[in-house]
């Protein structure tokens, strides 16, 4: 696998000696924001330089002193499970002065540093670019006045700045996802799923104002994830008459027997003339008009804090590292340039286009350009809010189309979350298709025993926040029964299936293990054979080793890895983790590992066992999940309708499904959903170990590698895998990220 000159690449491009790089957080705060701290200090030490923190932002900057302090390896150890920001944050007045730029640029030079990564939003970043352009007249200055000797002219010649976006909102434009965002839908949707549970009780409508007062972004995927009955954000604002017709449709709702409205409103709402539209007004126009009991919940600061989820640790994590990498590579001539994650890939966007586009959407919505600014917002934005509209508003029965097509939904497989909403999404596109929807209980075998029955708009309120399956799942192989299959299709005239299941979608487990006295955790993960739980959970929490079945290990490798481990638990490390995917190996079973490091760690520090197991299914589906399987599934019965008409014969009035992508399998692949005609997929297929051939994965490895700190027993070349990583450019499919 190792490509020729890839250890040459990874030299080249990894030398950091000699440099000096700082790491600050500013404007507000946002979770995940250590993990791209941790990052930035482990990565940055791995390829020699000199790591500095900068406390309190660009006060800390601007006053110097105790505020800049250089970093160890260990000084980021058990952070990347804490939210907030480790070494502040602020808003600093000064630094939006020349003389505070003055003071900021004398304390870098003091420090030798000219590198400098900035975690913050669109303010900071705006800054940090300032700062950038006026570096050398600002070092011409100290020298006028003698603060510095003439030669750091030269020697510090040019300042590298490389930004991160740590923002809850995700308003900046050119990201899929900011640092922060996911863990800020955790909170609205924990708040969510509590409020359901007590509405049951009541007949209630809930006002949910969340945050961003630019940027609808977190309302909407709210919504999506909740199916709430309405939503106000600031870039599209409602038709003039909306009033009127938000009513309607609660209570219409109501006469169907829903006991529970949400409406959840941007705190930047407003209406097509820019008008303000509060939650209050918004409670109020309910009491008026329908006499509901209805109550207002502001989220606020609750949405920045908690833990930051797995996501946003993993985020944050790959950013970190690209930036060092970015930083290594910059020239003067390179503009400065934040990094982010399109899709799954690692990327560099140069970082004023990004600003200046940020602010396009103000300005378009400042304008009452709103079609413009969803637009500007960027394609996931767009399509959130065209599924959402989608999936929300039935239409009446007289303006929907008729096909005369029957369309089955099953489930098969392991139940995960996020099957529910894939079966909402998939029943209500089809119904506003024109399709006649079937539900099928406990898949291929229910199928065969005549388990099916028409499925309606109203069926499926309420089910993008339940764990496991609804519709009730079986693992049988449909070959066992396909006769009686076919039997079933014939009679209920079905001309589509569209089957949600086979692979596991749970996020849960990447949620962390966190840490007591020096302790060892080994982590039993599920999935077969394959290691992708084990590996980006290993990311995600911070692991020392995961054990996988992709990546064979032996008796050295483990022998390693203890030793490893060892080592660190002598100083200030208090806590490891090692994980280990079900199927890694047959003979070094958890137990072995377990009683391996057990006695190896004898005096110095103890381990624990834990098999996860069937809990890594279980729970409520995250965010993540629900509008993933929303988005999938709602792409997928567009696909369904389009084929069922290409295939249609009018003459013999029958469906003809005969060619090769007669059935395919939805999946992510680097940014784009592909439609894969499953025969093809044989060839990508492993059987024995159901896994794919190619795993996009791998790549992350190195990374988690990295930030354990096997600095000495990792060779790069041998995986190969870096070079995607250093280059920017993985090549393998990727499976997105972005929401
Ligand atoms: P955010 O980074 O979250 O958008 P702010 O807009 O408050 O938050 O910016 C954070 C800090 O970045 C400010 O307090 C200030 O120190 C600095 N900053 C913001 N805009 C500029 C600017 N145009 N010039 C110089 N510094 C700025």
């Amino acid at each position: 696998m190792a490509q020729p000159d890839s250890k040459k690449i990874f030299f080249e491009n990894l030398s950091g000696a000699g440099k000096a790089i700082a790491v600050l957080t500013s404007g507000g705060d946002a979770q995940g924001m250590n993990a791209a701290v941790r990052a930035v200090v482990r990565m940055g030490l791995y390829v020699g330089a000199k790591v500095y923190f900068i406390h309190e932002g660009y006060q800390g900057m601007v006053d110097g002193g105790d505020n800049i302090q250089e970093a160890s390896w260990e000084s980021v150890s058990s952070m990347l499970q804490v939210g907030g920001t480790v070494i502040g944050s602020a808003r600093c007045k000064e630094f939006r002065s020349h003389e505070g730029r003055l003071k900021a640029a004398h304390n870098l030079v003091q420090h030798g540093i000219t590198n400098l990564c900035v975690i913050g939003g669109d303010g900071s970043l705006t800054g940090a670019n300032l700062f950038r352009e006026e570096w050398s007249g600002l070092l011409s200055e100290l020298v006028e006045q003698g603060s510095i000797e003439a030669d750091a002219i030269q020697k510090y010649s040019a300042l590298h700045i490389v930004g991160m976006v740590g923002s809850i909102d995700n308003d900046f434009c050119g990201t899929d996802m900011t640092i922060g965002t996911d863990s800020a839908l955790h909170r609205i949707i924990e708040v969510v799923d509590a409020i359901m549970t007590t509405a049951q009780s009541h007949q209630r409508t809930f006002v949910l104002e969340v945050m961003g007062r630019h940027c609808g972004y977190l309302a909407l995927v709210s919504a999506l994830a909740c199916g709430a009955d309405w939503v106000l954000i600031p870039e599209m604002p409602p038709e003039d008459g909306w009033e009127d017709k938000m009513c309607q449709k609660l209570s219409a709702t109501r006469s169907r027997g829903t006991r529970l409205n949400i409406i959840i409103v941007a705190e930047g709402a407003i209406d097509r003339h820019g008008k303000p539209i509060t939650s209050s007004f918004v409670k109020d126009l309910v009491v008026k008009c329908l006499g509901f009991d209805t109550r207002v919940t502001i989220l606020g600061h609750v949405q920045r804090g908690g833990t930051p989820s797995a996501f946003d640790r993993i985020l944050a994590s790959r950013m970190g590292v690209e930036a060092v990498l970015a930083l290594l590579e910059t020239t003067a001539n390179t503009p400065a340039c934040v990094v982010s994650l399109c899709g799954n890939q690692s990327v560099r966007l140069p970082l004023m286009e990004c600003v200046q586009m940020t602010q396009e959407v103000q300005k378009a919505m400042d304008g009452k350009r709103f079609e413009e600014a969803v637009k500007l917002r960027g394609r996931s934005f767009e399509n959130n809010l065209k599924t959402y509209k989608l999936l929300a508003h039935r239409k009446p029965e007289t303006e929907l189309p008729t096909s005369n097509f029957n369309v089955a939904v099953l489930n098969v497989g392991a139940p995960a979350a996020g099957m529910n909403a894939a079966v909402r999404s998939a029943v209500r596109v089809g119904i506003s298709e024109g399709h006649k929807m079937f539900a099928v209980s406990d898949g291929f075998e229910g199928f065969s025993k005549g388990q099916i029955k028409e499925i309606k708009w109203a069926d499926v309120g309420g089910w993008t926040g339940q764990g496991g399956s609804l519709l009730g799942t079986k693992r049988t192989l449909p070959a066992k029964h396909v006769e009686k299959i076919a039997e079933q299709m014939r009679k209920n005239n079905i001309n589509a299936l569209l089957i949600v299941g086979g692979f596991e979608t749970c996020d849960r487990i990447k949620q962390s293990a966190s840490g007591t006295k020096r302790r060892v955790f080994i982590i039993e993960t599920m999935g077969g054979y394959c290691g992708y739980l084990a590996s980006v959970g290993g990311l995600a929490a911070g692991a020392d080793a995961a054990y996988i079945y992709e990546e064979p290990f032996d008796i050295r490798d483990l022998q390693a890895n203890v030793e490893h481990l060892t080592e660190k638990m002598k100083g200030s490390i208090q806590r490891g983790l090692v994980l280990r995917n079900e199927n890694c190996n047959e003979n070094y079973t958890t137990d072995f590992i377990y009683q391996l490091y057990s006695e190896e760690g004898k005096g110095v520090f103890d381990s624990r066992k834990n098999v996860l197991g069937h809990m890594q299914q279980g729970g409520a589906p995250s965010p993540f999940d629900r509008n993933f399987g929303t988005k999938i599934s709602a792409k997928a019965m567009q696909w369904v309708t389009k084929k069922l008409l290409e295939t249609f014969r009018q003459d013999e009035g029958r469906v003809f499904a005969n060619s090769e992508d007669s059935c395919c399998l939805l999946g992510m692949r680097r940014r784009a959903l592909v439609f894969q005609p499953v025969v093809q997929l044989k060839d990508d297929t492993d059987f024995v170990h159901r896994i794919p051939k190619e795993q996009w994965w791998l790549k992350l490895r190195p990374l988690m590698k990295i930030l354990a700190k096997y600095k000495t027993s990792y060779d790069v070349s041998d995986s190969g895998q870096l070079e995607h990583v250093v280059r920017n450019r993985p090549k393998e499919s990727d499976a997105s990220v972005a929401m």
